[in-house]
């Protein structure tokens, strides 16, 4: 029974292959929950970043507004000096306070903008830190899931290879088969018949159909199952000899 143990190596190499298979779909799935933590992190920080660089304008547009202010009421000042009239005089003199008191309430907002931007500067270096302890260990994950990756590959072409070249020795219908059998049936495709009964399935076979198995080379299928049954004792002798 030739067929049988071609097919048993096929059955196995299948197997592994569609374990290897398995395994490459599920192993990405491992980071899943660390990659959308770090990049829901990410945004997080990229907001705060933006928020803390407006306020970083806000408060040097502040500042600015202050010191320009500022060198106006030092030069009116300057100017106070070389007034004739009293009455200009006072004018000045009004002004120069007016610009003091509108002044005043700049560096109130600009308190106000300062304490925000601690605050945020705050989150910021936290969240800084966050991304890039998630970062690191993220791309640590990614750099072992890759290598096992390109394993996996390297495993099923080579698995496939081997498959190519044992599924040769098969005639092509059965060969197509025994491989539609192998996906409908979880990967079990040949089974042996045991007791006068399919250890696929686990349903009793004819008398006839036991004595033919032990007989016969050709290939049966179970009547219930459709895997391809074979009589175990055979294909020992096949696989010792
Ligand atoms: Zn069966």
């Amino acid at each position: 029974m030739k067929n049988v143990k071609i097919l048993l190596d096929l059955q196995e190499i299948m197997s592994r292959s569609w374990i290897v298979e398995r395994e490459k779909q599920r192993v990405p799935l491992e980071v899943a929950d660390l990659k959308s933590l770090f990049e829901e992190r990410e945004a997080k920080f990229l907001a705060t970043q933006q928020e803390f660089e407006q306020l970083q304008k806000e408060k040097r547009g502040k500042e600015r507004e202050i010191e320009e202010e500022r060198d106006k009421v030092e030069r009116a000042k300057a100017k106070l000096m070389s007034i004739k009239t009293n009455k200009e005089y006072y004018a000045m003199l009004k002004e120069i306070e007016a610009t003091k008191r509108s002044n005043t309430t700049r560096e109130d907002e600009l308190l106000s903008i300062l304490s925000r931007y601690e605050e945020v500067e705050k989150r910021l270096a936290e969240f800084s830190g966050e991304v890039k302890e998630l970062g690191a260990r993220y791309r640590e994950r990614m750099v072992d899931i890759e290598a096992r990756m390109a394993k996996f590959d390297r495993d099923i072409s080579q698995l496939q290879a081997k498959k190519k070249e044992v599924a040769m020795g098969l005639d092509a219908g059965l060969a197509r088969r025994f491989e539609m059998i192998f996906d409908r049936r979880d990967g079990i495709a040949i089974v042996p018949a045991r007791n006068q009964s399919c250890t696929g399935c686990h349903m009793n076979i004819s008398p006839q159909l036991f004595n033919l198995l032990q007989r016969d080379d050709r290939i049966y299928s179970c009547p219930n199952c459709n895997r391809i049954i074979y009589f175990e004792g055979d294909a020992a002798e096949q696989a010792s000899g």
